[in-house]
């Protein structure tokens, strides 16, 4: 079946090939959309005057609240995901499909935001921009995928489909990550909301990330008395943190950052504790494990090379990366083609450094792509804007893409 991107060889789906005989129910939907600037935008405002800084739950969940409103769609029904931490989940999905039918696809958002409340507040109009936290990252994102489905609701032309709007994106998913695998297991293709790229670009690579925290024990002693006696800790620490930085290999994209380092109590103590903060990134699965192991490797090493100390590594891999695959390339092309249709770019974005939630449906073996949501910049900060009109291209192109899954 050409739209099972998983399957190996699989051809090119038959999304470009239903776009170009212009599928009735793709083309009633974007002519319904191209209505529905002005609702979309009244939605869009209201999501952002509600604060949904990860840590504010209670703002989360009116937030959560609001969206399960947008999402009572015909043929759609939602559940939350309860959260002791955080917001609770939400989970949409469509009715429960008839023997035989397509693999759903897979749709992926979040509706927590980096802002505390009191930095970055409400929705703003500025031409033709739009400004607030999370206009672009990614509450814009989350209407762009309401107001698809609504057109495909009334078009009669819905896929077999996954949505899940997690609450913790921003701080890692550390929940979110395992309500995204139970809810799009089996999934033909996963589509990521985050803040749309200039051009449109489409995101199908995106580095993975790792935090570790180093701590070196050692024997405390007088410096003057006893010093023979003593373990130093921060010695022990200093010889691994140059070995660590030495594991940054850029032509592979592998970086490592001592970023915090802290120990001892006084200059005539030998200290018996040391601490070092490090981050990581890489392309690949195999590098970031890679990297870990030969972390744990120098922190031994450099233990045993000054005596009485012993080295703890504690973290690692925080979140895989995106990686491109034949199928994701394929997906790619095919909501491409939807894109292109629609008014909007289709290439596709460099590598970049930030991670979302694509690397978890990725991890899965699911072709995963990203950075769908409206075109704008400056998102994790207070300059965060969209270019509105997008808004109205970004659901259309969606719409196209869904309706063209319809066999
Ligand atoms: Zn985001």
């Amino acid at each position: 079946m050409a739209r099972l991107w998983n399957a190996p060889g699989a051809p090119f789906p038959v999304a470009a090939a239903k776009l170009a005989a212009m599928n009735k129910g793709a083309d009633d939907a974007a002519r319904w959309l191209a209505e529905q600037a002005k609702p979309l935008e009244h939605a869009l405002a209201a999501l952002v005057e509600v604060n949904s800084f990860t840590e504010n739950v209670e703002g989360g969940r009116k937030v959560g609240a609001m969206l399960e409103e947008l999402y009572a769609i015909e043929g759609l029904e939602s559940r939350r995901v309860a959260s002791s931490k955080f917001a609770d989940h939400l989970v949409v999905s469509s009715r429960a499909p008839t023997s035989g039918a397509q693999p759903p696809i897979a749709l992926v958002g979040h509706l927590d935001t980096v802002f505390p409340p009191g930095l970055f507040e409400g929705y703003r109009r500025d031409g033709d921009l739009a400004r607030g936290p999370g206009v672009l990252d990614m509450k814009g994102g989350l209407v762009v995928v309401a107001w698809a489905l609504k057109a495909l609701a009334q078009a009669g032309a819905l896929p077999a489909l996954r949505l899940v709007i997690v609450a913790d994106e921003e701080v890692g998913s550390p929940e979110g990550q395992s309500v995204i695998r139970e809810a799009i297991e089996g999934a033909s293709g996963a589509l990521v909301f985050e803040a749309g790229r200039k051009n449109d670009l489409i995101i199908t690579r995106r580095k993975g990330t790792g935090a570790v925290t180093v701590t070196a024990h050692g024997k405390a002693a007088h410096a003057g008395n006893a010093h023979k006696e003593g373990a130093n800790a921060l010695w022990a620490l200093a010889k691994l943190v140059d070995r660590a930085q030495g594991l940054t290999d850029y032509a592979r994209g592998v970086t490592v950052n001592v970023g915090k380092v802290t120990g001892g109590t006084s200059k005539n103590t030998v200290p018996d504790r040391a601490e070092a903060l490090i981050d990581l990134r890489f392309e690949t699965r195999a590098d970031g494990e890679a990297l870990v192991e030969a972390l744990r490797k120098a922190a031994d090493e450099c233990a045993v090379a000054v005596q009485g100390t012993r080295i703890e590594i504690e973290g690692g891999i925080a979140r895989l990366p995106l990686e491109r695959t034949e199928a994701s390339a394929r997906l790619m092309e095919s909501y491409g083609a939807a894109a292109k249709a629609s008014g909007l770019g289709s290439g596709e974005a460099a590598l970049i450094g930030g991670g979302s939630d694509a690397s978890t449906s990725h991890a899965m073996g699911i072709a995963s792509i990203d950075g769908l949501g409206p075109r704008g910049i400056g998102f994790h900060t207070k300059d965060e804007q969209i270019e509105v009109a997008t808004l109205v291209l970004k659901a259309q192109a969606l719409a196209r893409f869904l309706a063209s899954l319809r066999s």
